[in-house]
């Protein structure tokens, strides 16, 4: 294709087209599916390939390097923050990013709220729940969800909008369904509980090789990397 040499342009119309269909099976507006390009350990010129077809969510995983994007990408971006956060970095990213995924702990939650008291801001944040009970994923145990929720809702400057997954690696995406089911059914418990100042609207969940499955089951913001940017090199 002409002046798409990497061909991320062709690779993001596919996974809107993947979206579209899995939105039509599943009957739900594909406006109600929220693309973040994950971008992580991809350099800035790649990243503006996405941002001219008009991508403005990026998902990054590391401190460092999504700070460093932060001060030399558009200001137009909203950035994610998807991957694990020590407490002793959250000061670097709040009042920066859109909303961070990876909120795993209580502890984790209190750190933001007191950075977000100290900036005078409020931060959006989704609950990582480790549906999957795998030992290598960070996430807070599906039984324990609804009372550590309970527990962030007393929490100043943060705003709790839904969960947030990472499912395991499978060749068959649809061995994951189970963990997206059990994500959004647990996400209408404690919608049900009407806990005050926690909302359940988004479910993050869904990537590269499963995030039809993901829509189908429900996912309103799924985490693309692969798909878009091509494989990772972590050894450079
Ligand atoms: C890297 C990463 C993604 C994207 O993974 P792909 O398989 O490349 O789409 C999504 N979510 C999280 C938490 C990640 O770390």
């Amino acid at each position: 294709m002409i002046n798409d040499e990497s061909g991320i342009k062709e690779n993001i119309r596919q996974v809107l087209e993947n979206v579209e269909r899995a939105c039509k099976k599943a009957n739900r507006s594909p406006d109600s599916v929220k693309l973040v390009a994950v971008s992580k350990t991809k350099p800035n010129e790649i990243l503006y390939e996405a941002y001219d077809t008009g991508i403005r969510e990026f998902g990054e995983n590391y401190v460092q390097e999504l700070c460093d994007k932060i001060e030399t990408m558009p200001p137009d971006i909203n950035w994610h923050m998807i991957g694990h956060l020590q407490r002793n970095k959250v000061k670097y990213i709040v009042g920066r990013v859109a909303m961070i995924h990876s909120v795993d702990s209580l502890r984790l939650a209190e750190e933001i709220s007191k950075e977000a008291v100290k900036k005078g801001c409020v931060v959006d944040i989704l609950v990582e729940v480790n549906v999957a009970e795998e030992d290598s994923k960070f996430g807070i145990k599906v039984e324990n969800a609804p009372a550590v929720i309970e527990e962030m809702s007393k929490l100043p400057g943060i705003k709790v909008k839904g969960l947030m997954t990472s499912a395991p690696y499978v060749t068959e995406p649809e061995d994951n369904r189970i963990f997206f089911e059990k994500l959004r059914k647990l996400s209408v418990d404690i919608k049900d509980k009407n806990i005050d100042n926690i909302n359940m609207d988004e479910l993050s969940m869904g990537m590269t090789n499963d995030y039809t499955v993901a829509v189908e089951e429900g996912a309103t913001i799924i985490r693309v990397g692969t798909a878009i940017f091509g494989e990772r090199n972590y050894n450079k």
